[in-house]
């Protein structure tokens, strides 16, 4: 929903200001409708209906996996396809990746968002009507921007989206932002945000050669500055940058990636997430005997280390495979 043409609609209806608190607080506990709102005059619901579409983005499909996980496809007004991925965990946790672009312009050889054709940039509205359109299904608890596109290359309209999730229920400890380190983006955040937001940080090589093989953009802003503006979130907000690492066999899955990483974070400051590899193309995914070996080579150097629990991989809704093919 388009906040700002909600609130000059109802101006030009000559309503009262409250309104728009009033419709948002109807759209954010999920009705499906402005029809459902019934403390509005029948005439006004109405009215809005034909003036402000309930939803910014138009679902196209929607598919659900084994485990629960349910992807969806948007398109925008002007036709560009917006994936989203609700996930459930047994421990009632329901957490939303949401996507901040239409593709991505970054290309990194790996993520099947980074093949796709870049579109656009999208709205704050945009960003909050993929988690209206879960919301209307579940309650849900927790957001990351894990979806497609690179979050800080969109810095405005993912803070503007990140600060209406509350009214969702999912506070600002409950949301992630998870960047491959666009530095002026990243300097915003750190800068401006004074809210509890998570930062997580996609590192994948340690190395800065092998880093820019597999993420261009590290030429561009090389991984010791990017882990320079970390530390200044870590001091700034007290709370831990989670590194997001995806275990490529052969690539940069040996003990030696493993010390490299240890020697570029340290335990204090950084919590290393290791992700499966989904299949996407160009590589395999290093084997759980690999994975838990680069983890022990992690924790013998004092740096805590998560496996991620790989979700929805049966209908390509997990990390890195929303190129919305279907
Ligand atoms: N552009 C931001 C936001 C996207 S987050 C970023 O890169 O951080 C998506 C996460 O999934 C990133 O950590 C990304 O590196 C990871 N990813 C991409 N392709 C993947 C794949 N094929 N398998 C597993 N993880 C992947």
């Amino acid at each position: 929903m388009d906040l700002a043409l909600l609130e000059t609609t109802l101006a030009e209806h000559g309503e009262p200001a409250y309104r728009t608190r009033q419709v948002w607080e109807w759209t954010t506990r999920g009705v499906a409708s402005y029809d459902e709102m019934t403390t509005l005059p029948k005439a006004l619901r109405a009215g809005l209906a034909g003036a402000v579409p309930f939803s910014t983005i138009e679902l196209v499909t929607e598919r659900q996996a084994r485990d629960g996980t349910v992807k969806a496809l948007f398109r925008t007004v002007d036709g560009h396809p917006v994936e989203a991925v609700l996930m459930r965990y047994r421990d009632g946790r329901r957490s939303l990746c949401l996507s901040s672009q239409s593709g991505c312009p970054l290309t990194c050889t790996f993520c099947a968002t980074g093949a796709m054709r870049f579109g656009r940039n999208l709205t704050a509205s945009e960003i909050l009507d993929q988690a209206l359109h879960f919301r209307r299904r579940e309650a849900v608890n927790h957001a990351v921007y894990m979806g497609m596109g690179e979050p800080f290359l969109n810095v405005d309209a993912v803070l503007a989206s990140a600060a209406r999730l509350p009214d969702l229920g999912i506070t600002p400890r409950r949301t992630t932002i998870s960047t491959v380190g666009w530095i002026p983006g990243l300097r915003r955040f750190v800068d401006e945000v004074e809210k509890p937001i998570r930062l997580a940080l996609s590192i994948h090589a340690a190395d800065d050669a092998k880093r820019s093989e597999l993420m261009p953009v590290n030429d561009r802003y090389p991984l010791e500055d990017v882990l320079a503006e970390c530390r200044r979130y870590v001091e700034l907000r007290r709370r831990k940058v989670f590194v997001e690492y995806v275990m490529l066999a052969g690539v940069n899955d040996s003990p030696a990636d493993a010390q490299a990483l240890a020697a570029a974070i340290d335990g204090r400051s950084f919590k290393v997430n290791l992700i499966p590899y989904n299949p996407t193309g160009l590589y395999d995914g290093s084997s759980r005997e690999t994975i838990e070996r680069f983890k022990s080579v992690l924790e013998r150097a004092r740096i805590p280390a998560t496996v991620r629990l790989t979700r929805g991989r049966d209908i390509e809704a997990a990390c890195g495979q929303l190129a919305s093919t279907r």
